[in-house]
């Protein structure tokens, strides 16, 4: 039986559904995608912010009578997050909750499409990264990537190139991959003193870093956050993997189309 359809958009979405308030990787602003939507597909349509989406999945795929609470983070072009406490995803006065891109983890840092310097996300976002990449080779860096790229522009470097040269042992991409998990504990050490959580799971198209990442993450936490919380938290990389968003968008469509999901979701 096809009950609908649930999206899950890289933005905020308004109180009630309708709208995309603002996406900054798509440049979108105010776009009323639902109602646009539902009436070209004839079904009913749930729009959902991707962070929130991948926190469900990961959720619904781990079980939730086993993981109760847990902080989704989603690393690729853009940078989101999905708090989940108690079974319930938090979404805060204006459904506004989970911008960690947003976090401002150094003020002098570079502007970001939110007006803010420094935001999380213009450091250590896929697009972040390949810069980082194309500045220190610009600057005559030696590294497998110059081979890799054979003669096309700059531009053509990807951060998944980059993670496939730390896979491969390359100095400048270890290097990178070390500061973009030094950022990002930083923004992970702020939340695990602020909410005090029982797992952390990093997921998105940079856990192609795998163990890399979540090591050096882990390292920077350890460094970063207070004694108590920092000793009870688990990060891990996300066990759904690929089908994290989607699995979380079809959740939000089970919930409004049969109630199949009890309370809490
Ligand atoms: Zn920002």
């Amino acid at each position: 039986m096809f009950l609908g359809c649930g999206i899950a958009v890289p933005g905020l979405i308004s109180a009630d559904g309708d709208t995309v308030t603002y996406a900054t990787t798509l440049a979108w602003d105010r776009v009323n995608l639902r109602p646009l939507l539902a009436a070209r597909l004839q079904t009913a349509v749930v729009l959902v912010d991707r962070g929130k989406a991948a926190a469900l999945g990961e959720l619904w795929y781990r079980g939730r009578a086993t993981q109760a609470d847990l902080i989704y983070i989603y690393l690729g072009t853009g940078v989101g997050d999905g708090l989940v406490f108690n079974n319930t995803v938090h979404e805060g006065a204006d459904r506004a909750a989970g911008e960690i891109g947003h976090m401002i983890v150094d003020p002098r840092g570079p502007l970001c499409k939110c007006g803010n310097h420094g935001c999380l996300e213009t450091l250590i976002s896929g697009p972040a990264v390949a810069m980082r990449a194309q500045a220190a080779i610009k600057a005559g860096r030696a590294t497998l990537l110059t081979h890799w790229l054979a003669g096309q522009s700059l531009d053509a470097l990807t951060a998944k190139m980059v993670a496939d040269a730390a896979l491969a042992g390359d100095d400048l991409a270890l290097e990178i991959l070390e500061q973009t998990a030094g950022y990002l504990g930083i923004a992970v050490a702020n939340l695990v003193n602020l909410l005090n959580p029982q797992l952390v799971v990093l997921g998105g198209p940079a856990s192609r870093w795998g163990n890399l990442l979540l090591e050096a993450t882990q390292r920077a936490v350890q460094q970063r956050a207070l004694d108590v919380p920092r000793r009870s938290v688990r990060i891990v990389l996300s066990q759904a993997g690929d089908v994290t968003v989607t699995l979380g968008a079809a959740a939000m469509i089970l919930r409004q189309a049969s109630q199949l999901l009890t309370a809490g979701w």
